[in-house]
């Protein structure tokens, strides 16, 4: 039975790759799913984001049951080569298929999430495969900020057990993800005009990376690392910019400063730079200085430049504290992301993730309270909610169990140090037992992207006997 199911897989998956849909382009695979409802005779749901919920009945033997909710998303990332001709808009993929894998010519493939797609409507058209009753979410848009899950109203849901089927590694479980929220805060500017000379220093070259998941690796943030190496009682800041994203360890760093004597100024900062140089060899070994004069007319007033540098240097950075749940996950963590010298204004843009609300909130007061003390107010917005590690839980129970008749070792239990989907749902029902897995994919959002053909096999058959232990 096995091998016709996973069969059906393949040729849901086959079929959805024929349909458009990129972000914000997923109309076509909404309908492709609202219709596979009315052919197969389920009751559906479809709201304006996109979003089409799917319900069967349980099997015999599941009447009483408790819904389980199995979700995927309906969009994919497109990238394709400087060859390939595709129009994303509306042709579907040409796809690659060799024993091993499903691929894609030229562009990325969209096994995320399409895999999760091909996975519950094989189940829901299945009249062999025993299970509870299923609430079937797919949602819209979830590659360029999860609008349709943030759009969803979970109040058509009854399940409080959730199957998210976006991860990308076979043998790996996911049961928690962090929540965040974002912080601008700013120092109004007042400033002096005096002409003066001016001194241009730019730190570069430093490591960088993702917020989320390199914020434990300890690389150097190029904004402080450049406050720290200006503050002094001479210096006198006329503007400073560095960092892209707030949700990206700044990689460079520019500002502007006079001083008295600004050539004394340069070989403290020269010399400040080369103790630093050689203590972050391990993490940030390219990284590079330059000075350049300048001319300035309006230097930030005195008190306040010395504000603003004090407060860089000591505002909170990097890991806050690490899981004691899960080894080796950063729970609560933030970073400074842009720096940027406006008319009348000093913008500072943080990130600040936690995988338990209570610290996110505690750290979000943490950071207000500093700013405040050197004068500054903190804007918050784009809040997420965590996913928190719910102990107990017995969809982790259940597949842990399943993984290990079939596979004979232990399935991986983690938790990552970013946002998900389940973040948003468990935001929204209460008490939510959530898990997210999925079969290997690699090379996700690139002309690269495989599916793993064995190993969605192996996964498709792990779940549907998970299902029938959900009694
Ligand atoms: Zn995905």
């Amino acid at each position: 039975m096995a091998i016709i199911m996973i069969e059906k897989v393949f040729e849901i998956f086959k079929e959805i790759c024929s349909v458009p849909h990129g972000s914000g382009n997923t109309e076509l695979i909404s309908e492709y799913c609202v219709n596979f409802a009315k052919k197969h005779s389920l009751r559906y749901y479809k709201d304006e984001a996109g979003n089409v919920v799917i319900y069967k009945d349980p099997t015999e033997g599941f009447e009483t049951s408790p819904a389980v909710i199995l979700q995927g998303h309906l969009d994919m990332v497109c990238v394709k080569t400087g060859k390939s001709t595709i129009d994303f808009e509306k042709d579907g993929l040409k796809l690659i298929e060799t024993d091993d894998f499903i691929s894609a010519e030229g562009t990325s493939l969209g096994a995320d999430d399409a895999i999760a797609i091909a996975f519950c409507l094989a189940v829901l058209e299945s009249d062999s495969i025993a299970h509870p009753p299923l609430e079937v979410v797919f949602t819209a848009d979830e590659e360029t900020g999860m609008y349709g899950a943030k759009a969803l109203d979970t109040s058509v849901l009854s399940g409080k057990m959730m199957i998210n089927i976006d991860s990308e590694e076979e043998g790996t479980l996911l049961v928690s993800c962090a929540g965040g929220v974002r912080a601008d805060a700013s120092f109004e500017i007042k400033t002096e005009n005096n002409f003066c000379d001016a001194l241009k220093i730019t730190l570069n070259g430093l490591t960088g990376g993702h917020s989320g998941t390199e914020i434990d690796k300890g690389r150097l943030n190029a904004v402080i690392a450049l406050a720290k190496l200006i503050k002094d009682d001479d210096v006198q800041l006329v503007s400073i910019d560095g960092g892209s994203a707030d949700n990206a360890i700044a990689s460079f760093c520019s500002a502007v400063i006079t001083s008295k004597n600004l050539e004394k100024t340069k070989n403290k900062i020269e010399s400040a730079f080369e103790k630093l140089r050689r203590s972050c060899g391990g993490t940030d070994k390219n990284i590079t200085i330059s000075f350049e004069k300048t001319k300035a007319q309006y230097p930030i007033n005195e008190t306040l430049s010395k504000s603003v540098i004090s407060c860089i240097c000591e505002v909170p950075d990097g890991v806050i504290s690490m899981s004691e749940n899960i080894k080796e996950l950063v729970q609560t963590s933030l970073n400074l992301g842009i720096i940027a010298t406006g008319e009348n204004k000093i913008k500072i843009t943080h990130a600040l993730r936690s995988s338990l609300s209570a610290e996110k909130e505690e750290l979000s007061k943490k950071l207000e309270a500093h700013y405040k003390k050197f004068g500054a107010k903190v804007n918050f917005h784009s809040d997420y909610p965590a996913w928190e590690f719910k102990e107990n839980s017995i969809l982790q129970r259940v597949i842990t169990q399943t993984y290990k008749e079939i596979y004979g070792k232990d399935m991986t239990v983690c938790a990552i140090h970013a946002g998900l989907e389940c973040g948003l749902f468990a935001g929204k029902i209460k008490d939510l037992d959530c898990v997210s897995l999925g079969p290997d994919i690699f090379d996700i959002h690139s002309t690269s992207e495989r599916l793993s053909k064995k190993s969605a096999e192996r996964v498709f058959d792990m779940l549907i006997k998970a299902l029938s232990k959900l009694n």
